[in-house]
C-alpha cells in the first residue's frame, strides 16, 4: 500500500473543504435556483460554474486515457504546481528535490511557500543522475520534480530513469508532460494505475494553443485528485475558460494539424540552426522549442531583438552558459529568424 495519508500535511487532511452552494445541488434540471445569491438577470453570466468542470473533465478523459476522477483542473499548470506544495509540503519542515536545470515555477512555488528545494544537476547530456536525485531526499523530502520533455533543455528524461524514481522514491513525483504532444515516447500519463505516487502535468498553452484562457491538468489516483480538489479555491476555473476550452476540444484535427507543421519545422530549424558560423550545438529536442550553443548569447539576444524578434536568453541558467531557447514559429517566424542570424556580425 501507497501511504498517501503520511505524506499530506495534517492540517489539510484534517481539513473540512468549503462546501459551495454547486455543491450542495449538482444537478442541472431544477428551473429555479435560490441557492447561490446569484442576480437572477444578465444572463449568460451570472451563475457560478460547475466547480469540478464535470463536463470538461467527461470530454478530456477518453482524450488523456484518464479516467475523470483521475483529472484536476487549474488555472494553468502553475496552480496545480502550486497545490502540490500546499497539500504535501509543511512550511520550514520538508522540503522537495528536482532536477535542475528546470522549469522555473517549481522554486518559485518552493520559495513562495517557504519549502526548501534541492536542485541535483542533470548530467551533461541532459539526463537525471537518479542515485543523486534519491541521494538528496530524506524523511521529509515529500516531492521528486521531474519533467519531460524538459524545459529549457527539450530533450526527454530516459524513461527507464523516471521508472527508476517513481518505484525507489516512497513519496510524490511529478512528472511534467506540457510538451510531450511533440514527443514519440510513451507519455507517463497512461500509467497512472502502475504508479499510486505519480502525478502528471499537461496544460492547454502549448500545442493545444490557448495560452491565455489558463488551463492545465494534471493527472492521478483519484485520491491524489480529491486532495487537490480540497485545497482549490471552490471555483478555479471560469465559466468562459471551461467553454472555450470544450470549443478546442472539438476541433482535434486542427490541433494534429498543427503538430504536423511544428514537427516538420522542427525538423528543418536544427540542422539550419547548427550551420550558421557562431552556432556551437544545437541539443536534441522533443519540445517545439530547442536549445542552442551559440557565440556570445547575451549580443546575439539583444541584436535580435534591435530586429524585432524575440526568443529566451537562458545564459545565466545552470549548464545553459550561452544558450538561447528558441520557440518553433510558422514557417514565415523561422525564417526571419533564420535570415537575421545569417545578417548577424558578431
Ligand atoms: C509552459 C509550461 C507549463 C505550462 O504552464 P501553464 O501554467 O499551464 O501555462 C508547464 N510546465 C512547463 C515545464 C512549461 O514549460
Amino acid at each position: 500500500m501507497f501511504p498517501l495519508t503520511s505524506l499530506v500535511r495534517p492540517n489539510i487532511q484534517a481539513l473540512k473543504p468549503y462546501s459551495c452552494a454547486r455543491d450542495e445541488f449538482k444537478g442541472k434540471d431544477a428551473s429555479v435556483f435560490l441557492d447561490a445569491n446569484e442576480n437572477p438577470y444578465n444572463n449568460p453570466l451570472n451563475r457560478y460554474p460547475d466547480p469540478l468542470q464535470e463536463e470538461l473533465k467527461a470530454k478530456l478523459a477518453p482524450m488523456k486515457d484518464v479516467l475523470p476522477g483521475q483529472i484536476f483542473l487549474g488555472n494553468g499548470s502553475d496552480e496545480a504546481i502550486d497545490l502540490i506544495y500546499r497539500v504535501f509540503c509543511e512550511p520550514r519542515v520538508d522540503n522537495v528535490v528536482a532536477i535542475a536545470p528546470t522549469y522555473g515555477m517549481y522554486q518559485v512555488c518552493a520559495d513562495i511557500n517557504d519549502v526548501e528545494y534541492r536542485a541535483v544537476p542533470l548530467t551533461e547530456q541532459f539526463q537525471p543522475d537518479v542515485d543523486a536525485l534519491l541521494a538528496a531526499t530524506d524523511g521529509h523530502t515529500k516531492v521528486i520534480w521531474l519533467c519531460s520533455p524538459n524545459n529549457p533543455t527539450g530533450n526527454c528524461l530516459e524513461p527507464a530513469a523516471i521508472q527508476h524514481v517513481l518505484t525507489d522514491f516512497e513519496g510524490i513525483v511529478v512528472v511534467d508532460e506540457a510538451y510531450s504532444d511533440f514527443s514519440d515516447k510513451q507519455p507517463f500519463r497512461t500509467q497512472l494505475a502502475k504508479y499510486p505516487n505519480i502525478i502528471v502535468l499537461n496544460t492547454f498553452s502549448k500545442l493545444w494553443a490557448s495560452a491565455s484562457i489558463r488551463l492545465g491538468m494534471a493527472f492521478a489516483s483519484a485520491d491524489i485528485i480529491a486532495l487537490m480538489n480540497k485545497v482549490k479555491y471552490p471555483y478555479n476555473v471560469n465559466l468562459l475558460t471551461q467553454e472555450k476550452a470544450a470549443e478546442v476540444l472539438a476541433d482535434m484535427p486542427r490541433i494534429a494539424n498543427w503538430r504536423a507543421i511544428l514537427l516538420r519545422e522542427r525538423a528543418q530549424m536544427l540542422p539550419a540552426f547548427a550551420e550558421l558560423p557562431v552556432c556551437s550545438k544545437v541539443y536534441p529536442t522533443d519540445a517545439n522549442f530547442f536549445l542552442a550553443r551559440v557565440v556570445k548569447a547575451d549580443r546575439i539576444y539583444q541584436y535580435l531583438v534591435t530586429r524585432g524578434i524575440i526568443v529566451r536568453n537562458r545564459s545565466q541558467v545552470q549548464l545553459c552558459n550561452d544558450c538561447l531557447r528558441i520557440t518553433i514559429g510558422t514557417p514565415q517566424e523561422n525564417n526571419a529568424l533564420l535570415a537575421a542570424m545569417r545578417q548577424y556580425r558578431p
